[in-house]
């Protein structure tokens, strides 16, 4: 076992404060890393908070992790020591269940272990990227691009995959228009990987605000929510709709937005349920779906796609210290547009 310094949340009220934990011997098959960087995403805060139940404290977030490898166990195949590794928002699953052995570990139904707020088989609780080292079976470490930024490069690990796989999964590419609703971690992500997929891209922002962003980042068109002209406008306009935003909307208005056959699949994730119409999605054979992050070989090749298209983040580089600040500063949707942790703070 090895001493990790870190910071945690104690309870759902607590501020994050620093904490330290043992972190497991590496067995045959695992990487211990030094972390580097972490991406702080949204969805650290939904669990930190205990929004959507069940939450595991002591609570490390973080699985947007880039740091390098400081030694392997015997069995160790894919990585060296003083390679760069990236670790994403899964450890292990059960390797045996259905989907475990169609290669779609984000939806394995026999076990599945997130890197924070979970379990390992033996039950023990695991502990995720705000801390200065983690130990991972290899088969769950990503390879990052040499030519890509580590700091910039560390949100691809959930927020890039998190809008690669539904982009790829409905075919988003020349011919399709392709819209992103909000410009968040996950948003940013998705416009930028659209417009190299080849797509036309729109974004649904609730303002104006960061609209020169959005161009800059590929969008073609951009739109304000909070004017209302924006859903008679657009009105069955687009094939896919990507939805990343938690806050209460109203799912039935973006609906109309789709062609005949289009589809809208919601990656933010509310607290609430939202209630949602026949009549938006019968009248034209429209879809409502979801996606959740994106498999371990998925992982990878938009690791390698975005290495290829030089597609990395915007970021805010913040000191661990400043941890409860940024928090507040993305709920209040004030980032541009994610924060990462340089772990040298630490
Ligand atoms: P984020 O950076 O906070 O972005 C969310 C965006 O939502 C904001 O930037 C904002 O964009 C928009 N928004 C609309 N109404 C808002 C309001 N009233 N208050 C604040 N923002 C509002 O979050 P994120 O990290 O991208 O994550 C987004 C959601 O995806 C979270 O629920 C997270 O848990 C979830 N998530 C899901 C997966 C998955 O696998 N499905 C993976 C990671 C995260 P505009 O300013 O442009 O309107
Ligand atoms: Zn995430």
């Amino acid at each position: 076992m090895s001493r990790a310094k870190a910071y945690a949340a104690i309870t759902a009220k607590a501020p994050v404060g620093p904490f330290s934990f043992e972190r497991r011997e590496p067995r045959d098959h695992d990487v211990a890393i030094d972390i580097q960087y972490c991406g702080i995403c949204h969805s650290d805060i939904h669990q930190a908070r205990d929004e959507w139940g069940g939450s595991i404290f002591p609570m490390v977030p973080g699985h947007e992790i880039v740091g390098v490898v400081r030694s392997v166990g015997a069995k160790v195949s894919r990585f060296k020591v003083g390679d760069r590794a990236g670790v994403g928002v899964l450890v292990d699953s059960c390797h045996t269940c259905a989907q475990c052995r169609q290669g779609l570990e984000q939806y394995c139904t026999g076990g599945q272990v997130p890197t924070y707020n979970g379990r390992e088989h033996d039950g023990t609780p695991t502990m995720g990227g705000y801390s200065d080292k983690i130990v991972v079976h290899e088969d769950f470490v990503l390879r990052m691009p040499a030519n890509l930024p580590p700091d910039a490069a560390a949100p691809l690990l959930c927020a890039g995959v998190t809008l690669y796989s539904p982009l790829m999964h409905w075919k988003a590419g020349p011919g399709k228009r392709v819209g992103i609703v909000g410009l968040g971690g996950l948003g940013h992500m998705g416009v930028k990987l659209a417009h190299a997929m080849g797509a036309e891209v729109t974004v649904l922002s609730h303002s104006l605000a960061k609209a020169d962003d959005g161009r800059r980042m590929g969008a073609d068109h951009f739109h304000a929510t909070s004017d209302e002209a924006t859903f008679t406008r657009l009105e069955g306009y687009f094939d896919l709709l990507i939805n990343t935003v938690s806050a209460d909307m109203d799912w039935n208005k973006y609906l109309n937005l789709l062609k005949v056959d289009g589809t809208m699949v919601l990656v933010g994730i509310p607290e609430k349920q939202v209630p949602v119409g026949a009549l938006p999605l019968v009248f034209r054979r429209r879809s409502l779906a979801g996606s959740a992050i994106g498999s371990l070989k998925e992982t990878q090749e938009m690791l390698d796609f975005c290495g290829k298209h030089n597609i990395v983040c915007d970021i805010e580089l913040t000191p661990i210290q400043k941890i409860n600040e940024c928090w507040e500063r993305i709920l209040k949707s004030d980032v541009r547009y994610r924060f990462v942790i340089d772990m040298a703070s630490l």
